[in-house]
């Protein structure tokens, strides 16, 4: 059985291969936040435009500016003033955080480290040449890349672009990831189930989650576990880039997704990964969508998302897939599982004096959504090695909804 990463890189190279050059749209600057740019973006003009005091104090020559000398201040400068005329030899100016240097001076002395009388001003302390301000062109030259075309726009990169003056945004159209849920057992979250019946609680957390990697959630419903409704719905499911099943992979006498798929002409690149929870998770490609079924159980629906789907829509979104974050914490409590399957368990992380500590909660296992909203992370346990005592370090991956 394929060990997880291994199954991530089936997942990356397979849509690697079926990635094909994607629409693209315009975006005003602050609607861009998730998407991937579509374009390279240069600077408008250096960066800082001129020597820009990062202190409140005086612009000085800094030889002339040493313990127990004396300046005449000449006039003040704030951001936003235009700035020409020289510092005359022998004098200084007051200036702002954020104004600039008037030609001539080459440090900016603290307001705290000066004493003044009037218009004479003495200092405490040697002052450095290129003190406290950043040369103008020193952040960024006229013309250069910005930001690069494949880029993530999260908040900093819409606040360079924004510094630039670049809007709208040309962004790739994210993918649209068809969600369809499947068992006799599932109504709708607007219905009141029957005493044996239950809501459709995955296909809340799978739009969630798509939306969360970067994708457009498109809810197909729920199928009965026949064979004409599951093939039906599924039809409309393969009008999208991606498809992604909850339930009826399992071995089942009603699990039907993988055998109705076949029937369609899917075919399969792995039918299970070794992991706990979810192990029957079906990855293949049927015409042109990439297809995951994803074991029923709502946290192994969860948890199989976050390993499989997340990478295939990073790289249909057009940019490279990230890496899972894993970080490492020291086990509070221990915990023992069998062997042979790398385990995900639901846990607190929480940092004790800046160290992570992480506790794997108690639960019923994966059928216990109960459980999750006390939890930010999942504690990895590996097949090799799944007894581990307190105080041990171990790897976590992250909620990255919560945390
Ligand atoms: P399955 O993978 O179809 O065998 O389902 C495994 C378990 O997950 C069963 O207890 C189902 O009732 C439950 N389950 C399946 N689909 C959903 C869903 N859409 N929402 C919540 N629970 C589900
Ligand atoms: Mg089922």
């Amino acid at each position: 059985m394929l060990a997880f990463l291994d199954a991530r890189h089936l997942v990356i190279n397979e849509s690697q291969r079926h990635f094909a050059p994607r629409t693209t749209l315009q975006l005003p600057t602050p609607d861009a936040l998730g998407h991937i740019l579509a374009e390279e973006i240069r600077t408008d003009r250096e960066y800082p435009p001129f020597d820009r005091s990062t202190r409140d104090g005086y612009a000085v020559r800094s030889a002339e500016a040493q313990p127990n000398s004396t300046l005449r201040c000449v006039g003040e400068i704030k951001a936003g003033d235009t700035v020409h005329s020289p510092l005359p030899s022998g004098t200084c100016v007051q200036i702002m955080t954020g104004a600039a240097l008037p030609p001539g001076a080459n440090a900016v002395v603290m307001i705290e480290f000066t004493r003044r009388d009037g218009d004479s001003i003495s200092f405490e302390r040697p002052t450095q040449p290129g003190q406290n301000f950043v040369p103008r062109g020193s952040e960024a030259r006229a013309g250069d890349v910005a930001l690069p075309s494949g880029l993530r726009l999260g908040y900093a990169e819409l606040a360079v672009a924004a510094q630039v003056g670049h809007s709208p945004l040309q962004c790739y159209k994210k993918p649209r990831v068809a969600i369809l849920s499947t068992g006799d057992e599932v109504v709708p979250i607007t219905e009141t189930p029957g005493p044996f019946q239950i809501r459709n609680s995955n296909s809340a957390s799978l739009a969630a989650q798509v939306q969360l990697a970067g994708g457009t959630p498109v809810t197909l419903g729920n199928a009965l576990d026949r064979v004409d409704d599951l093939s039906a719905r599924i039809e409309q499911g393969l009008r999208e880039e991606i498809l992604v099943l909850s339930g009826g992979v399992s071995m089942g006498k009603y699990d039907l997704v993988e055998s109705v798929l076949k029937g369609m002409g899917a075919e399969f690149y792995f039918d299970a990964v070794a992991i706990r929870p979810g192990k029957p998770a079906v990855f293949g490609r049927c015409r042109n969508t990439l297809i995951f079924g994803l074991p029923g159980n709502p946290v192994s629906t969860m948890v199989t998302f976050q390993l499989f789907v997340v990478p295939a829509i990073d790289v249909l979104s057009g940019a490279s897939p990230r890496s899972l974050p894993f970080l490492e914490a020291t086990l509070s409590e221990s915990v023992k599982e069998k062997s042979g399957l790398t385990h995900f368990l639901p846990a607190q992380l929480a940092w004790q004096d800046s160290r992570p500590q992480v506790r794997v909660l108690r639960w019923q296992g994966s059928g216990d959504i109960a459980a999750l909203p006390r939890s930010n992370c999942f504690v990895v346990i590996p097949a090799d090695h799944p007894d581990i005592p307190a105080g041990e370090r171990v790897s976590v991956l992250p909620r990255i909804d919560v945390l």
